[in-house]
């Protein structure tokens, strides 16, 4: 995708994958400063352990304690999130909805994705949002910091406005009959074998279901939103428009879209 840009756009320079294990991220960032680099893309699970590596932060990063794109410039690393509008606008091109208008569940609020797409809900002012988490702590303290967005009220019924609620059946069912959009950003489904974060039993037709997980076989998540009834999309359109707005920070411009989402394909 990143290099059917360059490509587009004449640009002399490669898009290029390396494995980079968690404890060598440190180095790994050491030599990135050193070489001619215009920039990188961080994925699972460096996202926030670079948060504190990084020269600077912009508000998107800040707000999430994620990174996800560094731009180099001077040897100094400076870093963004595009993850959280990335969300937004695969939303709005997959379900033809906005965020600020929806009772949004995220699963994995924790990670580093799920960071990024829960501020972006907090900051649209959602209808309403869910936070859901393996270590539930991290939502709990997430719910917390993000209470003055929700203070208002917008939604109708006795439901509060921002929660954050365990992983256990008997809550999320509770939940999911005042929730239109459920998000899945934790790994599960990158591996063909993994469950689904949510049984479809507790999937109903109203729902949007969105799994970030990208990639070419139907994760069980996706399986269960079909046998559900319910609207579902994968991580694909997330994937390209977080790369479009990944591009205009490395390269000052606006990322040519077409062949970018033609590459995924
Ligand atoms: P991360 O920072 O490592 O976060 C992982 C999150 O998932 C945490 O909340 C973690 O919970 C939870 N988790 C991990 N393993 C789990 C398991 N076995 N069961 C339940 N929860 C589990 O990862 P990330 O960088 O946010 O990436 C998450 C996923 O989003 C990946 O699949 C990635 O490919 C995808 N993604 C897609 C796009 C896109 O454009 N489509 C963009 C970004 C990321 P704890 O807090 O309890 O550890």
């Amino acid at each position: 995708m990143q290099n059917a840009a360059l490509r587009a756009c004449e640009i002399d320079a490669q898009y290029t994958r390396f494995h980079i294990r968690a404890n060598e991220l440190r180095s790994a960032l050491r030599f990135l400063r050193n070489l001619d680099f215009v920039g990188v893309n961080l994925t699972v699970p460096h996202k926030i352990a670079a948060f504190a590596q990084i020269d600077q932060a912009d508000e998107s990063a800040s707000q999430a304690g994620a990174v996800n794109t560094i731009r180099l410039r001077d040897k100094k690393l400076f870093g963004s999130n595009t993850d959280g509008e990335g969300f937004l606008r695969a939303i709005r091109s997959e379900f033809s909805v906005d965020v600020r208008d929806l009772r949004v569940m995220i699963i994995g609020a924790g990670g580093g994705t799920g960071r990024a797409i829960t501020w972006q809900c907090a900051l649209e002012n959602c209808e309403r949002l869910v936070l859901v988490n393996r270590t539930h702590e991290k939502a709990a303290a997430l719910a917390e910091q993000l209470q003055p967005f929700f203070a208002g009220p917008r939604v109708l019924g006795p439901a509060a406005r921002l929660e954050a609620v365990g992983w256990e059946e008997a809550a999320l069912r509770a939940q999911l009959a005042d929730v239109d959009l459920i998000v899945n950003a934790t790994p599960l489904g990158m591996n063909p074998s993994d469950p689904s974060p949510i049984l479809a039993r507790l999937l109903a037709p109203h729902h949007l279901v969105l799994d970030c997980v990208y990639g070419p076989s139907k994760t069980a998540l996706l399986r269960a939103a079909e046998q559900a009834g319910a609207r579902s999309a994968n991580g694909l359109s997330m994937l390209l428009h977080q790369g479009a707005l990944s591009f205009s920070i490395w390269f000052d411009r606006e990322a040519p879209i077409d062949p970018m989402r033609k590459a995924l394909l």
